[in-house]
């Protein structure tokens, strides 16, 4: 009885890490739920690379992760860009 109290809390808290990220919650509830520790580590670990916003290398057009700071085909050096290839990330 009391395996299923804490499974239930950890997948209620890997829901909320889930929904933090933009991730589906009912996935994290069950991964959490079923595996409790490890699935709340993984919930919190885990990026959505679906969700990650990109920008294109202005000199190789490559599309590179926001949060690279070197293009990785030709080495440009990458600023923080104006707007984003996919969604727009808030930065707060
Ligand atoms: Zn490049």
């Amino acid at each position: 009885m009391s395996y299923l109290v804490i499974a239930f809390f950890f997948g209620l808290a890997g829901a909320w890490v889930a929904r933090l990220k933009g991730n589906s919650m009912w996935v994290w509830f069950l991964v959490s739920g079923i595996v409790p520790f490890i699935g709340l580590a993984a919930a919190l670990l885990y990026r959505s690379e679906e969700d990650e916003p990109r920008r294109s290398c202005p000199t190789c057009g490559r599309v590179c992760m926001l949060h690279d700071a070197l293009c990785t085909r030709c080495g440009t050096e990458l600023e923080w860009p104006d707007e984003t290839l996919h969604g727009a990330a808030p930065v707060a």
